[in-house]
């Protein structure tokens, strides 16, 4: 009985952390439901860990061949620099993350890690790489020391306790009268969206991915929450490199480069410095969301 117990229970384990692996990913990419396999080609490479490069080259997409949504999409994150990707909402931003993990294959073009083509690549090599901050982190129903663990199961406590520290997350927890034994999640301690974050930052500087996809969230911040986010976007893409997806644009502004994506086209480029003096389709958001701050701290 014993004997058929613990593989049991061993196979129980592997299970539960798989599906919320799978749960997280899907739950950020908003694919819950549609998961769709791609298989690795035969003689795929293994990408070796390091410093990694990302180039969208010419890449076209569409989910219905009817409705095109990428139109030769063509830029480069060098190795430790951070893009930002802006535009409305449906300009396909978030479709751009998914490639770039490759939930689905790109129709025209490519896109290349350090110059290999993602279909040539394992994708355990390629998720491996890639870290992800989702917009809105799954927290589960265990505690918290478990939720930051999750981005690497394997790691000891002190790397546990070094993530968290680096997330900026160790006053709060130090605050808990249980620490990191406090439960979270639905049936536990309610996190703030901020301290949510954090927990995702943390994960993700476990995994310590060459590559960060930041998901900033839609909702709307205070300015003091805004500034902190930013403070957190910096630190957790300081020395990778990273794709922040942004709404706001203030988190943002020091972005190596800033695309400004409409209708699945990039309409402007730049810093946001020369952004602003073009006055142009980034000028336009960025007024509109100054006002739209101003009115917030007016009410
Ligand atoms: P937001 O800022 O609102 O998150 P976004 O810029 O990230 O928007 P995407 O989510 O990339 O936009 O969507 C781009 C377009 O692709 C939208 O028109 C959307 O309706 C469409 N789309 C997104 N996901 C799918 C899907 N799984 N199947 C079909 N169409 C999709």
């Amino acid at each position: 009985m014993i004997q058929l117990y613990i593989p049991l229970n061993f196979l129980g384990m592997m299970y539960r952390e798989l599906r919320q692996a799978l749960t997280d990913i899907e739950r950020m990419f908003g694919l819950m439901h549609e998961h769709q396999e791609i298989a690795d080609a035969p003689d795929a490479l293994t990408l070796p860990p390091g410093p990694a490069s990302v180039r969208f080259e010419h890449v076209g997409f569409a989910y219905d061949a009817k409705r095109p949504i990428l139109h030769d999409l063509d830029f480069e994150v060098p190795a430790g620099r951070t893009v930002a990707i802006v535009g409305h909402s449906g300009s396909g931003k978030s479709t751009l993350a998914r490639l770039l993990y490759r939930f689905y294959d790109v129709q025209s073009g490519a896109i290349r890690v350090n110059g290999h083509d993602l279909r040539q690549l394992t994708q355990d090599s390629l998720h491996a790489a890639i870290g992800i901050v989702p917009q809105d982190t799954v927290l589960f129903n265990d505690t918290l020391f478990y939720n930051i663990q999750y981005g690497r199961p394997s790691a000891s406590r002190e790397e546990v306790d070094a993530a968290a520290r680096a997330a900026q997350l160790t006053e709060f927890i130090q605050r808990l009268p249980d620490g990191y034994e406090t439960r979270v999640g639905e049936r536990g301690l309610k996190l703030s969206g901020g301290e949510k974050q954090r927990v995702a930052i943390a994960r993700a500087l476990l995994k310590n991915p060459a590559i960060l996809i930041f998901d900033e969230a839609t909702s709307a911040l205070d300015s003091k929450t805004e500034k902190a986010i930013q403070a957190q976007i910096e630190l957790a893409a300081s020395g990778r490199t990273a794709l922040v997806i942004a709404h706001r644009l203030s988190t943002v502004m020091n972005a190596d480069e800033i695309i400004v994506l409409d209708q699945g086209r990039i309409v402007e480029r730049g810093r946001h410095g020369a952004l602003l003096a073009r006055a142009g389709a980034y000028a336009q958001m960025w007024m509109l969301q100054q006002q739209e701050d101003g009115e917030q701290t007016a009410d």
